[in-house]
């Protein structure tokens, strides 16, 4: 059976300790790899490795710095169907998906920071005639980076690409549960010839693996994202020590449509935003509003589409919805079915396990697409996160009204709004509290730009300039002018 191992000092290594743990293929729910139970011991090994690079690679030119980074994404897209392959095996996602979007937007992040901090200015501020202002900026040291289970490449990637870019040495660790693409990137960038030490990688559990590296006094800036609890675990744990820390974290987004809504894109991408990667995107639209004229022909459409989705074996490439990610996840969701029912709810469509799968699927967790009606914004189910494929629908008879109940959670990440009218469509987007909101689309995603949630869905933003900001250090430089 295969064994993942972690990445320190440049080279492939097991845990200190030696231990293990069971990689699960969520479509079969089987156990395929095993990856290295790495404890406080690998952390600090890790991060003095990281400690070790930093001068050296921070002292090259940005240009050298990127060169390498061009070569470790070259090496992912000619890796393309292994690493597609890897990570619908690895997460239970279809590979079509992994293969169209979240491989290349890897590749992406890599490319994207590798140009940016050849392009990148910082600021001067002239102070009358009596002086000239300067901001240097510069890498902070050694970056932890902790990344989930739902989008593993792409979110490690994420944050890799600007702290390694901006001339930090950064220390990952990636979810226990999907540690595969992490492994096949610290392969690609051994082959690559990146300098021991810049990224080093850390498998296991949050709490050996991830928690050591966010008290690690050597590591001055953190970078999560994952749920809210832990979250808010990683705040408290990095305040202490007065780490630089960006948090993303869970949503409940809204999706909502007027009745002017162009309603032949409107409801297709509502499913997608509702069921891509199996709802569990945290910029999905879990919560569906729709004014009240067009919400009878909006549900049955709605529900129709969702109904022909192609469930199966994540590895066909017909596959439109795979398995969810694991056994504890399955039950969770399936939990909040059961209790959408208890809350009053009418299941349209789906609400069970997953049927007619093919013989390798029958032990993996696939559950059907499910639209509930029938809710109040209030609720538990309209309140909480449930990051599977779960999504309500309500109608609403006003603006103020629907605003008032998309922003009427704890969450605050992204929504979508619906409407052929521009006034409004600016108006609301004004309204609402959510860190993006698409008017007319949903996921269309430009790297440059502020990316991150207000209220318990995050704390700063990462993307373009906010993400290079982040990775570094700002330092003023005054100098007087001479009069004359
Ligand atoms: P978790 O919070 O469970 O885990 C995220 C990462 O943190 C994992 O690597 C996990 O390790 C690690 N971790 C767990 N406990 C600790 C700890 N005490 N200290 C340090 N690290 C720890 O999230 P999930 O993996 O379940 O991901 C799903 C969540 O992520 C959803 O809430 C989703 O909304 C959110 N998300 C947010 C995004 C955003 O951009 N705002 C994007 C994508 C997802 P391990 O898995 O090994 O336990």
């Amino acid at each position: 059976m295969e064994r993942i191992l972690n990445y320190v000092g440049g080279e492939l290594v097991e845990a200190s300790a030696g231990g293990w743990l069971d990689n699960v293929e969520p479509a079969t729910g089987r156990v395929y790899s095993r990856l290295p139970d790495s404890d406080e011991s690998d952390v600090d090994c890790a991060v003095a490795a990281a400690g070790s690079a930093f001068a050296g690679w921070s002292g090259l030119p940005a240009v050298e710095r990127a060169r390498f980074m061009f070569d470790v994404a070259q090496r992912i897209e000619d890796g393309l169907e292994d690493f597609a392959r890897a990570e619908s095996i690895d997460t239970g996602k279809p590979i079509q998906l992994a293969r169209t979007v979240e491989i290349p937007r890897a590749v992406a992040n890599l490319r994207f920071f590798a140009g940016a901090i050849q392009h990148t200015a910082s600021e001067t501020h002239v102070t009358d005639n009596q002086a000239l202002n300067y901001t240097l900026r510069r890498p902070r040291g050694v970056a932890g980076l902790i990344s989930p289970w739902n989008l593993p490449l792409y979110l490690l990637t994420w944050k890799v690409a600007p702290a390694i870019a901006t001339g930090n040495t950064a220390v990952a660790k990636p979810s226990e549960l999907t540690p595969m693409t992490a492994y096949l990137l610290s392969q690609a960038c051994r082959d690559a010839g990146l300098p021991a030490g810049v990224l080093n990688i850390v498998h296991g559990s949050g709490v050996r693996a991830g928690a050591p590296l966010t008290t690690h006094p050597d590591v001055p800036t953190l970078s999560f994202t994952g749920g809210t609890a832990t979250g808010g675990l990683i705040a408290e744990a990095t305040a202490k020590q007065f780490k630089k820390t960006a948090l993303e974290m869970g949503g409940k987004n809204p999706t909502i449509v007027f009745a002017d809504a162009d309603m032949d894109t409107a409801v297709p991408t509502a499913v997608r935003a509702s069921f891509s990667n199996q709802g569990q995107i945290c910029l999905c639209g879990s919560r569906v509003f729709v004014e009240r004229p067009a919400y009878d022909a909006f549900v049955e459409r709605f529900v129709e589409l969702t109904s022909e989705l192609v469930q199966g074996d994540p590895l066909d490439d017909a596959t439109q919805q795979g398995a969810v990610v694991s056994k504890a996840h399955y039950d969770k969701v399936m939990g909040y079915i059961d209790l959408a029912r208890e809350e009053g709810g009418t299941i349209l469509t789906g609400g069970a396990a997953a049927e007619n799968l093919p013989q390798r699927c029958r032990d993996g967790y696939f559950i059907q697409p499910t639209v509930v009606t029938g809710l109040p914004a209030d609720c538990r189910v309209n309140q909480e996160e449930i990051f599977g494929p779960v999504v309500t629908v309500m109608p609403f008879d006003d603006e103020d009204e629907v605003v008032g109940w998309a922003n009427g959670t704890d969450y605050g990440l992204s929504s979508s709004v619906w409407t052929e009218n521009v006034s409004r469509a600016h108006r609301v987007a004004d309204r609402i509290a959510s860190g993006t909101v698409w008017v007319n689309c949903w996921l269309l995603r430009d790297l440059r730009v502020p990316f991150g949630g207000m209220k318990h869905s995050g704390v700063g933003r990462e993307g373009g300039d906010e993400a290079l900001r982040f990775y570094t250090e700002p330092k003023n430089v005054c100098l007087r002018m001479e009069a004359k």
